[in-house]
């Protein structure tokens, strides 16, 4: 995706370097998206990590450990530390690939780095959480954000701070399943993942819970709309609440594992 603006820089890029002279236009626009995130984080001030710590009592959708670590190796005894992991994909701070929700997607490794280094759009709907924990990022909101901070900027990454990270060291709350087995945790509704695949040029979609799709959802709504269309997902993010609303850019550092249908993901914020 080309940020506005970018054709001209791109446009500049290139006849320096005098690759012009007999590339086609499929050329230009294969080398256009990746020069436009190269040139766009021009400066930053500071460094925000979105990125939970994985370990085995991290909550996990499926109520089992997403990690478990063999120490393999030991300094004392060979000289060296190293474990060897047993991970799920989804567990943790991590990425859906459009794979997760579809036959054909992208896997992975098929990500296009320069798609994982986005402007980030940070919606805050903890208020609303708090009181409801079912919260659905609703349409009103996204039309609030823009008002407040202009349009969604083409290529971003649209991220809903419902202020469940605080609750992570408390799995039952982080989760929130009741009685009934049913999960209790905001999410994103699908006609707003509509709205933004129709009418926006969004990236991909992140919350700071344990799915996209808010808990009690049965169908997986917003997966099945959103990652089939190519676009990823991140869930289980840290930290919104201090990276500012508008103007920040992530950074998606993503294990590049063949085949894989997401993994965990190092999320950086420049601020
Ligand atoms: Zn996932």
């Amino acid at each position: 995706m080309c940020v506005p603006g970018c054709e001209q820089v791109v446009h500049r890029a290139l006849s320096r370097r005098g690759f012009l002279h007999g590339t086609g236009a499929a050329v230009f626009a294969a080398s256009a998206s990746s020069l436009a995130q190269a040139q766009a984080p021009a400066s930053f001030r500071a460094v925000v990590d979105l990125t939970h710590t994985m370990s085995p009592d991290f909550p996990t959708f499926f109520g089992v450990p997403g990690i478990e670590m063999q120490k393999q190796f030991d300094i004392k005894k060979d000289g060296f530390n190293l474990y060897w992991w047993r991970l799920i994909e989804h567990a943790g701070t991590h990425l859906d690939a459009p794979i997760h929700f579809s036959e054909n997607g992208a896997t992975a490794d098929r990500l296009d780095a320069a798609n994982l280094v986005v402007p980030l759009a940070v919606i805050d709907v903890a208020d609303k959480a708090a009181r409801d924990s079912d919260y659905l990022l609703s349409a009103q909101d996204v039309a609030d954000w823009e008002a407040k901070n202009g349009r969604l900027p083409d290529g971003c990454c649209v991220a809903m701070h419902s202020g469940w990270a605080q609750h992570v060291a408390n799995a039952a709350k982080y989760a929130g399943k009741d009685t009934a087995g049913t999960f209790h945790f905001p999410g994103v509704a699908p006609a707003v993942a509509e709205w933004l695949m129709r009418e926006r040029r969004v990236a991909g979609l992140a919350v700071d819970t344990l799915s996209l799709d808010h808990g009690p959802s049965k169908d997986f709504k917003t997966h099945t709309l959103w990652l089939p269309s190519g676009r990823w997902g991140l869930e289980n993010v840290a930290n919104l609440d201090r990276v500012p609303a508008a103007g920040a850019r992530l950074v998606v550092g993503l294990a590049k594992v063949k085949d894989a249908t997401g993994g965990p993901a190092r999320l950086i914020a420049l601020v």
